[in-house]
């Protein structure tokens, strides 16, 4: 089966493409935390058999002041990376790239919002050297921008952690690393953007051009509903209270200019606008895309 691939949306002069690394299996219950179950089950997708719902892997390519961004890496591939949770066949992050004419060599910026092993995973390959396997950096030339404190605490899981910040995500890239603590400017139309409360240093993206932004939220939410209303905040969520202080001011902010919002975790491409009900509540709308593919080479910031 083809997977979804390159859709492709634009906010003022900047395109970007959602691109792929397959699809995530995790526990419904883990995701909703403690909101009941009658309440999430009317708008969770259908479960499989170990009561697990699948989560998208949306990734954002983009090329902004010359410089070609990849926003967030996935699961991955290197041995123990893919498991029944995120099936071997689907580890399609460099496909997804590759079929629009991206190598790994032309990633010049890698954002990671968090360095959880499902936000991570394509940071780091194997690579055979000599009979024996190495991890090395997939990007070669690219510089990896991540929140200080993020670095800090995935370097130092505690018990609770531990199974999610990998070393094997970590070691490899860690003189590359551009570790900020708080906003920072990657281009002027691309800026990172502490978001706290999934974990301490949880970060977003957000896209500016013109009079128009958008923003990828990460993992502030797996699934919309956690977007929309206030106190559905995931049980994987380290602050839940700072989660929702976090999201109301985002998501008035989005309601308020019209912003696109993009997560990783929705169905792909994971594209949407926050919209006010008439009774005052939140509401996500999907966008669809502007197109299929997406020609970076083209794109008008390369031809000053
Ligand atoms: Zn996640």
């Amino acid at each position: 089966m083809a997977l979804p691939n390159g859709a492709r949306y634009r906010i003022g002069g900047v395109d970007f493409a959602v691109v792929n690394d397959g699809t995530y299996y995790y526990d419904a219950g883990a995701v909703f935390g403690v909101v009941p179950r009658m309440m999430w089950e009317r708008v969770a997708p259908p479960l499989d058999e170990r009561y697990r719902m699948p989560l998208g892997l949306n990734c954002l390519l983009l090329r902004s002041r010359g410089q070609t961004i990849l926003i967030e890496t996935g699961v991955g591939a290197k041995p123990g990376d893919r498991d029944a949770a995120s099936p071997a066949e689907e580890g399609t992050l460099l496909t997804s790239l590759a079929a629009l004419g991206v190598t790994p060599e032309e990633i010049d910026v890698v954002v990671n919002t968090h360095l959880h092993a499902d936000h991570c995973g394509w940071n780091t390959s194997a690579s055979v050297n000599g009979g024996d396997e190495v991890l090395v950096p997939t990007f070669p030339n690219a510089r990896y921008v991540i929140n200080a404190t993020e670095w800090e605490d995935a370097t130092h899981p505690n018990e609770r952690t531990r199974a999610t910040y990998l070393a094997r995500n970590l070691d490899p890239i860690a003189d590359r690393l551009e570790l900020m603590d708080g906003e920072h400017q990657i281009t002027d139309e691309v800026i990172f953007v502490p978001v706290p409360g999934h974990t301490e240093g949880h970060s977003s993206v957000v896209i500016r051009s013109g009079q128009e932004w958008g923003v990828y939220v990460g993992d502030m939410a797996q699934h919309r509903v956690q977007l929309e209303r206030t106190p559905w905040v995931s049980g994987l969520d380290i602050l839940p209270l700072v989660s929702m202080e976090t999201k109301k001011r985002l998501m008035d902010e989005c309601i308020e200019a019209g912003a696109l919002v993009m997560f990783c975790h929705g169905p792909y491409p994971g594209v949407g606008r926050m919209t006010r009900t008439e009774e005052g509540f939140r509401k996500w709308v999907d966008v669809a895309p502007e197109g299929e593919g997406l020609d970076l080479h083209a794109h008008p910031h390369d031809h000053p």
